[in-house]
């Protein structure tokens, strides 16, 4: 939606697919990250964006055992949008779509789901879509496939991906958030135990994060026993846990990290989780894909516009966001294996890692986690000729 919006803007004819009629998922990450914000002012849009409702996230804080640290403070941050905004996804995806929609070039399919490629030789043409009305195909000179981690287009392309593992699974689900409870977001870790809450006004969106593969077993063990174990790790009285009064309101999220080797052949190319599945630490994998769309947008509206794209535009897309893609994914890859799985599987309290005291306790060491959560590694900028552009 990012990237078709900012060709658009940029006077290139665009079609988005969304294989859903609308984009009410349950929840699939409601951060927007003060970087996604730094690009919503530069299109002039951010004062439109912060009337939508949400809840503005200034530290994350952490908890390993009885010992407290603030992991990550905004304010420090040398940009005006100082948080991260929690807003639903799909509040977000249709501020987009409405952006784009001022724009002739735009168009938006519902209901459009894409099924395969068309080809001519190596060279990608066009993409097959299933609509109500019934099968049809639309060519392009450029198919971009932001189709997320679970990619029909780049299956379709037979780009490989890597696949890096990951120890955890993470169930979520809501609890009521009441007046006096304390603002921050935070996670908790724990002898066995790891469990996030994101601040969501009125409820908290919670993570409680298992060892990969083990839905099953809590399942088995029941609702109850669930009920228990997440009471156990809140911050307020345990009895909250039972607003959970149906498995349906738990979602599996089963995390997967991975990574195209190559992100494009001639005619296509992959951006966000269909070019990289990132890990939830960090939650950085909505800024990520949006950094990838800003990116490709710089890189390929030219091209595009006087239609001499090539491979070789579509390399430059890879080879300009595949230092910060690799370069998260190694950290979380780090976190995930000398953190999480030593909590998940730790008998003893659990004690804070090296690098975190040290981290937290030198005043400009700890902007390091704020600036990568926040940022990231090269953030990216909406070009000059994208600002100016009106969409003609
Ligand atoms: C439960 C959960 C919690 C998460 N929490 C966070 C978080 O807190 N912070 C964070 O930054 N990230 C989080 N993530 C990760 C984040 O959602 C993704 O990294 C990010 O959304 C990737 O964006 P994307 O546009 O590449 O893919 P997606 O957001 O997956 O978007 C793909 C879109 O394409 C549509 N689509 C799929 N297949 C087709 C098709 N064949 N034809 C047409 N349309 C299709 C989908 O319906 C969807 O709208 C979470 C993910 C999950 C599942």
């Amino acid at each position: 939606m990012m990237l078709g919006v900012l060709l658009a803007r940029a006077g290139v004819g665009v079609t988005v697919l969304e294989k859903h009629k609308d984009f009410l998922r349950d929840f699939r990450g409601d951060t927007i990250h003060p970087s996604t914000l730094r690009l919503m002012e530069e299109l002039g849009w951010l004062t439109d964006f912060l009337k939508l409702p949400h809840q503005e996230t200034k530290s994350i804080y952490a908890q390993f055992g009885d010992q407290r640290f603030e992991m990550a403070n905004f304010s420090h941050l040398p940009i005006t949008t100082k948080f991260v905004a929690l807003m639903p996804q799909w509040d977000f995806l249709n501020f987009l779509a409405e952006k784009g929609r001022a724009y002739p070039k735009f168009r938006l399919e519902m209901n459009a789901e894409a099924t395969g490629l068309t080809f001519d030789g190596d060279r990608v043409t066009g993409v097959k879509v299933k609509t109500p009305e019934g099968a049809k195909t639309i060519q392009a000179d450029l198919v971009v496939a932001a189709d997320g981690r679970a990619s029909v287009l780049r299956s379709a392309a037979g780009l490989v991906s890597e696949d890096f593992g990951a120890p955890m699974d993470v169930m979520w689900f809501r609890l009521p958030r009441l007046p006096t409870d304390t603002e921050e977001t935070q996670g908790r870790f724990d002898a066995g135990h790891i469990f996030v809450m994101l601040q969501r006004g009125d409820y908290w969106q919670c993570a409680y994060v298992i060892p990969k593969g083990g839905e099953a077993k809590i399942r088995a063990a029941g609702l109850d026993a669930f009920r228990k174990a997440v009471g156990k790790l809140l911050p307020f009285e345990a009895a909250r846990a039972n607003a959970i009064a149906d498995w349906d309101q738990v979602k599996l999220l089963t995390v997967v990290v991975d990574r195209l080797k190559t992100w494009a052949r001639p005619g296509l190319l992959c951006i966000g989780d269909a070019a990289h599945a990132m890990s939830p630490v960090g939650g950085v994998g909505i800024n990520l894909a949006i950094q990838d769309a800003v990116a490709a947008a710089n890189l390929l509206w030219g091209p595009l516009k006087a239609g001499r794209l090539t491979l070789k535009d579509l390399a430059a897309v890879q080879a300009r966001r595949e230092f910060p893609t690799r370069a998260t994914q190694r950290l979380q890859l780090a976190v995930q294996n000398r953190v999480i799985a030593k909590t998940l599987t730790a008998q003893r309290p659990v004690k804070p890692p090296l690098f975190v005291s040290v981290m937290t306790s030198l005043p400009l060491l700890s902007r390091i986690p704020a600036r990568l959560i926040g940022l990231g590694f090269r953030p990216e900028h909406i070009s000059e000729a994208i600002r100016n552009a009106k969409g003609a």
